[in-house]
């Protein structure tokens, strides 16, 4: 199956591209690398001993789209294109509506135009209002807080409303929780640009003597030691979930809405002493204030995955943290 993977060259794209290529199909990558390096490519075929055709283009191109799905005989789409940061979308909403929602809706159009029914898409666990007690299933009611969730959640809106209109459209939304790790060769992984806003590579950017210390963002939660508690999905567990997706999805019409996460919660201090333990020494830190709009605890229900897809992830803390200390300290500043 040749499938177009929109933003491939990203951190999680390019970990679901090396599995793409493991189970035979063939991706094609389109990536405006706004926040990625072509060196990745590199690395995947290092990996792979296959180097997927990459185009370089930006989602919101409808020519660039309709060429691309016709000329490599496409079958499917996984979408991971788009931009992440909350707080940059709290100061930019309209650069986020953008790139993600109006970015998607030329996808669709150029799909329905070259006849391309099936679509899975990187939606996130953000779509969901934070006022209820976890753990999440899909039922739970979405009430994003911010200009990213709501991004996300329009393009699965919109998702639902092409699956209602068109009987063969295969629309699969995956709700990711906290996606972390890195490929076991050490090869692949996360790269920030700037100053990490998430947990675990700054935790691994301490780690490797480019920041000084952790800031731990509240430390009086209700969580049993008051740190903040999250469910964290190795990246290639979360990548085998798009594989056991398209499996599922392609050639089954509809909107099919997954939860990808491991089911299980962990404080910021059970990954700091994981990640001490990965790298060998006790990482510094420092008590800080709660982080505007925090939460203090949620995690994924993953049950519909598991029953459905047959998947589940597999990778515990110790996993993720070794295999993110093992890239981070090969590539101590990322892909060159
Ligand atoms: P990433 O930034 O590493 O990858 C996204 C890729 O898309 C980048 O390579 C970027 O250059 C490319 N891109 C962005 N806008 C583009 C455009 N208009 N045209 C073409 N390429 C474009 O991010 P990631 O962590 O791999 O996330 C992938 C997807 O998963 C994103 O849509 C993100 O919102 C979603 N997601 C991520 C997380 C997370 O914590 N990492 C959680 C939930 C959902
Ligand atoms: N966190 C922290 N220090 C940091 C970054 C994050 O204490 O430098 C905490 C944050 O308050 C939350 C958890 O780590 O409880 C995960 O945050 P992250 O930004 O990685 O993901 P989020 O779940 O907020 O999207």
């Amino acid at each position: 199956m040749k499938i177009l993977v929109t933003g491939g060259a990203g951190y999680i794209g390019s970990h679901t591209c090396v599995q793409l290529i493991d189970k035979g199909w063939q991706p094609v990558i389109l990536d405006s690398l706004v926040n990625s390096k072509v060196s990745v490519l590199d690395r995947i075929e290092s990996i792979t001993g296959h180097r997927p055709p990459f185009i370089k283009g930006d989602v919101r191109d409808a020519d660039l789209l309709s060429k691309l799905l016709s000329e490599h005989s496409v079958e499917a789409v996984i979408h991971f294109a788009g931009l992440k940061a909350v707080g940059e979308s709290v100061a930019q909403p309209l650069r986020y509506y953008d790139n993600n929602v109006h970015g998607s809706v030329v996808l669709m159009q150029a799909m329905q135009k070259c006849a391309v029914k099936t679509l899975v898409f990187s939606s996130s666990a953000t779509v969901y209002g934070h006022a209820f007690a976890p753990p999440w299933n899909e039922q739970v009611p979405t009430a994003p807080a911010n200009p990213y969730g709501r991004s996300k959640l329009m393009v699965d809106q919109i998702m639902g409303d092409m699956a209602a209109a068109d009987a063969a459209c295969s629309m699969t939304s995956l709700r990711y929780f906290n996606p972390v790790g890195a490929h076991a060769s050490g090869l692949m992984g996360e790269d920030p640009q700037g100053t990490p806003n998430n947990l675990m590579p700054y935790l691994a950017q301490v780690a490797v003597g480019r920041l000084e210390a952790l800031q731990i963002y509240g430390t009086d939660y209700d969580t049993p030691d008051g740190t903040g508690v999250r469910d964290y999905i190795h990246v290639t567990d979360l990548a085998q979930g798009h594989i056991a997706a398209l499996a599922y999805a392609h050639g089954q019409p509809g909107h099919h809405v997954f939860n990808l996460g491991s089911g299980q919660g962990h404080s910021v201090m059970d990954m700091l002493k994981a990640f001490g333990k990965a790298c060998g020494r006790e990482l510094p830190y420092t008590l800080s204030p709660r982080r505007p709009g925090d939460v203090a605890a949620y995690w994924a229900n993953p049950q519909h995955a598991r029953n459905t897809l047959g998947w589940h992830a597999e990778k515990s803390i110790d996993d993720m943290c070794q295999d993110t200390w093992r890239w981070q300290s090969s590539n101590p500043n990322g892909y060159l």
